[in-house]
């Protein structure tokens, strides 16, 4: 039987999303990759395990992950049923829809018929009677704004979502949604965007928008999907995300078109006294506008190194230059 380590709550840093009264953990774990039907489950199982014995208590699942599609979510009711029984009250599960789920037209996308089917579902097959966040995965262009939004407020009215989340939508998008969801007094608290040392598409005005609105952020891929580690420093291993058929969102590719960056980051990190992984973890904390940082993990050592981030969150001017230096050259 599993017992949580009585130290969890010791090392974690548990930060305030944006204005509500939720706090999330600085590192929280998702379960996009290594988590499905194709994977070890008692790897996956140990990883969850072992993430919430070092304090992380949100883990981060959507309707399509796996593979196959809804497997991630499958697996981790398995495992929520098999250990964490006792421990549902200290945890933070999400899930989101927006992606291809099923075949027709009611199967993807922002309309109100498709997120609440597919939240039903997602309930089922993670044996839960509420998440504690639910997303829009992605906007939809073909779906009114407004729609979307009625329909994630009727989640929380249900009981069926505590808080409401967005993914991948620009600043402008998320002003409109925040105004929207003031209307309607939903609790809509969170954007979760990539953000990484390489991907830096929020610094152009969402980031301003999250500060301005008083809203949280959770950073997706914060690792480039394993290159802001020394994973690929020695040539692409065989059990690794960019040698996997099963995944097309890493390549080989990639990792070749940005291996100097990496040494060069990796030696920095180095006279930091941290990993690579490490300072990319911290450097997404760096000026508390984050409120936590979404790792992905194949491994138990890999969530025990990324928390290690947290002994080290502070940089220097010099460093951030040098930072933005390597990148830009
Ligand atoms: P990361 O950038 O953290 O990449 C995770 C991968 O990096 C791991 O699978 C592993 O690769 C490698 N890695 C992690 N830690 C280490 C380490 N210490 N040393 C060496 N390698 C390491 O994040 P993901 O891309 O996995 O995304 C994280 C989460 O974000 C997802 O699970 C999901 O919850 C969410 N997400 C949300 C999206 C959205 O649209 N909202 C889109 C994508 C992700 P390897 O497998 O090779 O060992």
């Amino acid at each position: 039987m599993y017992v949580a380590n009585s130290d969890r709550y010791e090392k974690m840093i548990y930060n305030r999303v944006g204005k509500s009264g939720l706090k999330l953990p600085a590192i929280s774990l998702g379960l996009w990759h290594n988590f499905g039907g194709v994977d070890v489950y008692e790897n996956s199982r140990q990883m969850v395990r072992a993430a919430f014995d070092l304090g992380i208590t949100h883990f981060d699942l959507a309707n399509n992950y796996g593979p196959p599609p809804g497997s991630a979510e499958e697996n981790f009711g398995q495992i929520l049923k098999q250990d964490f029984q006792p421990y549902r009250d200290e945890m933070i599960i999400s899930s989101k829809a927006g992606y291809y789920m099923w075949a027709g037209p009611y199967g993807d996308g922002g309309s109100k018929k498709y997120l609440v089917a597919s939240l039903e579902q997602s309930l089922k097959r993670m044996n839960l009677d509420y998440v504690d966040i639910f997303y829009s995965h992605r906007p939809d262009e073909e779906t009114p704004i407004e729609e979307t939004v009625e329909a994630l407020d009727l989640m929380v009215r249900q009981g069926k979502a505590l808080y409401i989340g967005i993914s991948n939508y620009s600043a402008e998008q998320t002003l409109e949604m925040t105004k929207l969801f003031k209307e309607l007094r939903t609790p809509f608290i969170i954007h979760q965007p990539s953000y990484s040392i390489f991907n830096r598409w929020i610094e152009d005005g969402l980031k301003d928008v999250l500060v301005d609105q008083g809203l949280g952020a959770i950073a997706f891929s914060p690792l480039a999907q394993g290159l802001l580690t020394d994973r690929y420093l020695n040539g692409i291993p065989n059990d690794s995300r960019a040698n996997r058929s099963t995944s097309p969102f890493l390549q080989k590719e990639n990792v070749n078109a940005t291996i100097q960056k990496v040494q060069k980051l990796n030696e920095l990190a180095k006279q930091r006294g941290q990993s690579l992984a490490e300072m990319a973890v911290s450097w997404i904390l760096r000026d508390g506008i984050v409120t936590s940082v979404l790792i992905g993990a194949s491994k138990v050592i890999q969530i025990e190194a990324n928390v290690r981030a947290l002994d080290n969150l502070s940089f220097n001017q010099k460093e951030l230059i040098e930072i933005e230096n390597i990148v830009k050259n």
